[in-house]
């Protein structure tokens, strides 16, 4: 019998598969290769949050421990995945520069921000107030993280399919899926979930993001530039252009519209010609309240849901990969903000019935 079927193989399916792997239990990972946000996001490791000038919730100490559990995963995995970068926020005012310098005095964000506003001398950015430096983090290439990390396991531990929900029989002592046992189901479904008729009654929003590839030669790759949007560097000469947001539509397919935003924002600070590779879209699995959602089903005890990492996988899925492993094969507990029983409330359905 395996110990665990995890369904999705996005930042929550590779983390829970990571804990798995570390502590020597037998799984099996199910996912459907076409969807996810987690192959298209930019990979983006940040405790702070830009717009609002605030730190987000326990952001320090998701980011010691991610850093940490990155480099570890680096060195077992033999490939350097996370690169530290800045970010360099650019103003377009005086007032943004004020912002920044109050900002940067703040408890928590004074670790992050550099008070110091830089002059901007890079000819490949329109200069308008200069900009500062966010210190201290970096970002995942999270792609291969995930090709290298299956790569590397059993053929026999990855199914790509669709999950079939109706498959599934869920026994007192365990799950049975197509033949394989296990003792226990992790969802990681991401935007997914919204399908899954047992965690279906949690409130996982959703927010599409569209982003673009460019290919920019002249463009500087140490750095992630943050004006309107995020222009950051991938493989080459391409760099990740990104991302808008909607709550009103919940579809992977890019827009019109959604690019003519993206070019729009971007024009207003490149200053060099180039080249739209790709235009794409994924839906970013946000919660109503704002907090990932981690926990076992109501009635099902061998049911278990890791989701909710909404705009910052990266950051917090190691350290909640970690909370959701101890308290399945410890029941040690984890802290209340992401626990789903904030959401009992929501759920009604008859008593557990096990097959
Ligand atoms: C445009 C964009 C940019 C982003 N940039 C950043 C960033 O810079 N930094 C950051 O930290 N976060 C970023 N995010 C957010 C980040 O992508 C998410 O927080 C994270 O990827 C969510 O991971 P997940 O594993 O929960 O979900 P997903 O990555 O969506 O993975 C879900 C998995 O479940 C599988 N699945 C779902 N349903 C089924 C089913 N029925 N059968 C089989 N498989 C199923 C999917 O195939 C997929 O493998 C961005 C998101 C978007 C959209």
């Amino acid at each position: 019998m395996l110990d665990a079927i995890i369904v999705g193989y996005g930042l929550a399916g590779f983390h829970y598969a990571w804990q798995m792997k570390q502590h020597q239990k037998k799984f099996l990972v199910i996912a459907d290769p076409l969807v996810g946000a987690s192959r298209k996001a930019a990979g983006i490791c940040n405790p702070t949050v830009l717009k609002r000038y605030t730190m987000a919730w326990e952001g320090k100490m998701f980011l010691d421990f991610a850093l940490k559990h990155y480099t570890t995963i680096e060195a077992e995995l033999d490939n350097p995945f996370f690169h530290s970068l800045p970010i360099h926020r650019y103003f377009f005012n005086g007032i943004e520069q004020n912002e920044w310098l109050v900002a940067s005095q703040r408890s928590g964000l004074s670790s992050f921000l550099n008070p110091e506003i830089e002059k901007t001398t890079d000819k490949t950015l329109k200069d308008k107030a200069g900009y500062g430096i966010v210190e201290h983090l970096g970002k995942l290439d999270i792609k291969s993280m995930l090709n290298c990390f299956k790569e590397k396991e059993e053929a026999k531990s990855f199914w790509e399919e669709v999950f079939d929900y109706e498959a599934l029989k869920i026994h007192e002592y365990g799950v049975i899926y197509k033949g394989i046992k296990a003792k226990s189901i992790v969802f990681c479904e991401g935007f997914g979930l919204k399908k899954n008729p047992w965690f279906d009654y949690l409130p996982l929003v959703g927010s599409k993001g569209e982003y673009l590839i460019i290919k920019a030669p002249e463009l500087s790759r140490e750095r992630i530039v943050k004006g309107a949007i995020f222009i950051a560097p991938i493989e080459n000469d391409l760099f990740w252009i990104g991302a808008s947001f909607s709550q009103k539509d919940k579809t992977d397919v890019p827009t019109d519209l959604g690019k003519d935003w993206l070019i729009q924002k971007l024009n207003s600070i490149l200053n060099i010609p180039y080249e739209v590779i790709n235009h794409e879209a994924a839906v970013r699995p946000t919660v109503s309240d704002r907090r990932p959602l981690l926990g076992v089903h109501p009635s099902y005890s061998n049911l278990y849901v890791f989701n909710g990492l909404g705009t910052r996988g990266v950051l917090m899925a190691p350290k909640l990969s970690q909370w959701l492993y101890e308290f399945v094969h410890q029941r040690k507990q984890f802290p209340n903000e992401v626990a789903i029983d904030r959401f009992e409330s929501y759920f009604s359905s008859p008593k557990t019935k096990y097959v």
